[in-house]
């Protein structure tokens, strides 16, 4: 059964990842091959399809979910697994575009994502290694003044699970010189990213939910219902959830108009001793650091290290991730010098020019989220639940997210790569002389 239905596209299973290696046992599903008929199709089996497919499922809709390589396959399979809260840019960047008023809203929402996660774990016995805390850490005093700044606003927002870091806590937490303070959010966390997928595929399935991998839609025709074409068959619905995010391509020119697919890369080290692992971090929290181009970190269940960071925009995949990322690694920690790579891979993620996420619906009964610009673990989560809301009647919260305006970026496909990185040469050129 499994050998007739593997694809003989490489491509299409899990990067060969940590995560794919130590993923928990999961069925090959089925690929589409006929015609059916539901209430909601969805594209997409990351956490974004997932999140909405087990929403939906829960309220009583009828759902298929089409995934053109595996479940988790793309971001949501292959992240650094940081349950990072609030959204890429902050409460206080979109109080600044949509007034305060609006912006509460999204305060109410910026730490649901996180909770979601943790009632899906508990609910549906999902084991991913979920651990709860995680640091940002400061390079400089202004990014320790921007923490500061983070904190306050956060705990405007109602979360109470802060603590500033001066440089001694942090290092009793983190066993690298580099870092001036922090701020630990106790509400924070980290996850095996993948095992966290398979375990919502599950769930989806529990409910009745269909899952079809390699099917991928080739063919969207608007209507009506709306009707979804893959290969060797179809789906047709009342309404079409569209989460392709990054990896969509060209199925929704309006989509992919004001967006630009990045990547970013990881590495996983062999298991570390037990008292390397209880050195580098003796609470096993997360660590993102500020800057523009961040670096993330943290231990996985057996005890590995794993790091990511970097940034390609365009999404070309590098040609040696160990030269990008290993001495990133080497700079925040040199003990590690002697320590084997097993792993390295590289993801994609879907940025925006605000760095915002971009929800909204096309036609009637066509909706999208995509474009978390990098922190989309907790947001995925909440998108599902918001799709779910709208389809349900309740418009209020889905409709805060898409009333945020987006702009194309400047130059379309062929120019928004390199001004973006000109952007981030920028930032990173700030971030480097601390100003
Ligand atoms: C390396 C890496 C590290 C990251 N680390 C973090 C982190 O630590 N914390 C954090 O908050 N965020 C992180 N992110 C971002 C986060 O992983 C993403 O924002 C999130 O997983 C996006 O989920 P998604 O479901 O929208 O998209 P994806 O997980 O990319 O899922 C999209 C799915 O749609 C499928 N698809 C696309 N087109 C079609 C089609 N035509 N038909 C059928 N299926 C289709 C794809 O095959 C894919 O499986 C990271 C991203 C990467 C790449």
């Amino acid at each position: 059964m499994e050998s007739k239905q593997r694809t003989q596209n490489p491509q299409l299973e899990h990067a060969s990842s940590y995560y794919a290696a130590s993923a928990n046992p999961s069925p090959l599903r089925e690929t589409l091959k006929e015609d059916v008929t539901t209430d909601v199709c969805i594209i997409g089996a990351g956490y974004t399809g997932l999140s909405s497919a087990l929403h939906l499922l829960e309220a009583g809709f009828n759902v298929v979910v089409l995934e053109a390589a595996r479940v988790g396959w793309g971001a949501s399979g292959r992240n650094g697994g940081q349950i990072v809260n609030s959204y890429s840019r902050d409460i206080d960047v979109i109080e600044k575009t949509v007034g305060k008023e609006k912006a509460r809203l999204f305060g109410e929402m910026a730490f649901e994502g996180g909770k979601i996660i943790r009632e899906r774990v508990e609910k549906y016995n999902i084991e991913c290694d979920l651990k709860n805390g995680g640091v940002f850490a400061a390079l400089n005093a202004k990014q320790m003044h921007e923490l500061e700044h983070q904190k306050a606003l956060w705990e405007r927002h109602g979360n109470d699970q802060l603590e500033m870091l001066n440089q001694n806590d942090i290092r009793s937490m983190v066993d690298t010189e580099r870092y001036v303070g922090g701020l630990l959010d106790k509400s924070g966390g980290h996850i095996h990213p993948l095992n966290l997928a398979l375990g919502e595929a599950a769930a989806v399935e529990s409910l009745g939910g269909n899952i079809y991998e390699h099917s991928a839609a080739i063919r969207i025709e608007r209507g009506e219902p709306v009707k979804v074409f893959t290969e060797q068959g179809s789906v047709t619905a009342s309404f079409l959830i569209v989460a392709g995010n990054a990896y969509l391509g060209g199925l929704m020119p309006e989509l992919r108009a004001k967006s630009m697919p990045c990547g970013t890369q990881v590495i996983t080290t062999e298991p570390l001793t037990d008292d390397q692992a209880k050195s580098l971090l003796p609470q096993d929290y997360c660590v993102e650091d500020c800057n523009y181009l961040l670096d993330y970190f943290r231990l996985s269940g057996d005890k590995r290290l794993i790091y990511g960071g970097g940034v390609v925009y365009g999404a070309r995949d590098p040609a040696d991730i160990d030269a990008i990322i290993i001495p990133k690694m080497l700079k925040t920690f040199p003990q590690l010098s002697n320590v084997k790579i097993d792993y390295r891979w590289t993801g994609n993620f879907l940025m925006t020019l605000s760095r915002l996420p971009q929800v909204g619906r096309v036609g009637s009964n066509i909706y999208y989220s995509q474009g978390c610009s990098g922190h989309g673990v907790t947001y995925t989560h909440l998108a599902g639940r918001l799709l779910s809301e709208v389809l349900r009647g309740q418009a209020e919260r889905y409709d805060a997210f898409a009333s945020l305006p987006h702009l194309p970026f400047p130059g379309g496909h062929v120019l928004s790569v390199p001004f973006s990185a000109l952007g981030a040469w920028y930032y990173t050129m700030r971030d480097k002389f601390g100003i």
